[in-house]
């Protein structure tokens, strides 16, 4: 994916069957990070140099991370409970707010998943393929029923005057929810180094995907470095 400038703010993409990630808000470039190192000379650049390019891969090699904390990218992500499950672990330089089942009804939408998978080996050292069209099938047909019946448990509870917050119990993990996301350079690298990658569970690697994409066109230097650099975070 590329976006230009004009159009990079408000990009909503689509991700899985229903979700998207939407990239709301931005302050982050690639002369921040030179700007922020070069103020420990006392000196600041106003425009991007080649030299500039240098000092970020010198940066991104030394580990001097701290140049890469400045600045912020700022998400609308729309994605099943399980996958924020995942996405919520990472800590450090990520604030979220996300719907609340406790203050409001979440609505009836659920994953069904296109790619269907199979695990083949030993935990740690699972590989995964595709499975059987019939298998794929048979397991589209399992969970909408399912979660037609979650869903009608869930409807009944609120009717019955039982709170949201305990209604909310009725929800399967491929409920689709909302939150809003916003992460610094460093540690986006760092969550994708971890989640854009093939040992990442395959639907948040999706979301992973598309956040790699923002990251690039905004701050190509950096992300060109980043890769140079072992897909590590400084
Ligand atoms: C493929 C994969 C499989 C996973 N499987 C499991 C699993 O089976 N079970 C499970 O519970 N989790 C699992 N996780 C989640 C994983 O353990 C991490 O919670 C998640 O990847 C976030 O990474 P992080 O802690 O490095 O990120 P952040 O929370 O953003 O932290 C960033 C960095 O800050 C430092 N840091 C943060 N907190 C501390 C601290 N308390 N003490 C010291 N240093 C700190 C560390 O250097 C850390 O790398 C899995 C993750 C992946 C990618």
């Amino acid at each position: 994916m590329k976006l230009d400038a004009e159009s990079v703010t408000k990009s909503r993409i689509g991700v899985l069957d229903k979700g998207f990630l939407e990239l709301t808000d931005y302050c982050a470039d690639d002369l921040s990070v030179v700007n922020a190192a070069r103020v420990s000379l006392h000196k600041e650049s106003e425009e991007f140099s080649e030299k500039d390019s240098g000092l970020i891969r010198f940066l991104m090699r030394e580990h001097h991370g701290t140049p890469f904390e400045h600045g912020y990218f700022r998400f609308r992500v729309k994605a099943p409970l399980f996958v924020f499950r995942e996405w919520h672990r990472h800590r450090i330089g990520h604030s979220y707010n996300e719907w609340s089942a406790r203050y409001s009804t979440i609505t009836p939408e659920f994953y069904i998943p296109d790619v269907v998978l199979t695990q083949v080996g030993k935990p740690g050292q699972y590989t995964f393929e595709m499975a059987d069209e019939e298998v794929a099938q048979t397991l589209r047909k399992r969970l909408e029923d399912f979660y037609n019946v979650a869903y009608e448990c869930y409807e009944e509870a609120l009717r019955n005057g039982v709170a949201k917050q305990q209604a909310r119990c009725f929800l399967p993990v491929g409920t689709y929810s909302e939150m809003i996301w916003s992460v610094n350079p460093r540690s986006l690298m760092h969550f994708l180094s971890l989640r854009n990658s093939d040992q990442a569970q395959m639907e948040i690697r999706e979301y992973a995907k598309v956040a790699e994409a923002f990251f690039r066109d905004i701050m190509p230097v950096t992300a060109e470095a980043f890769i140079e650099n072992n897909r590590t975070s400084p």
